[in-house]
């Protein structure tokens, strides 16, 4: 299952649980001199259905 994560400057990533997490908290680390906990990527990150279907798109 792959999982997606956008973070609030718009930067977003995808993969695995675990790949999501190291990419998020070292996009924080460089990006936003911020450490984010894996208790904070589950909170935001998203399912992403396999596939290349566009699905709908929820307002921000
Ligand atoms: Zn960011």
């Amino acid at each position: 299952m792959l999982m997606e994560v956008t973070c609030r400057c718009g930067w977003t990533t995808r993969g695995s649980k675990s790949e999501v997490i190291a990419s998020i908290q070292a996009h924080g680390r460089s990006e936003h001199q911020q450490q984010i906990t894996p208790a904070q990527v589950r909170a935001i990150w998203r399912t992403v259905a396999n596939g290349t279907k566009a699905g709908h798109r929820n307002g921000g």
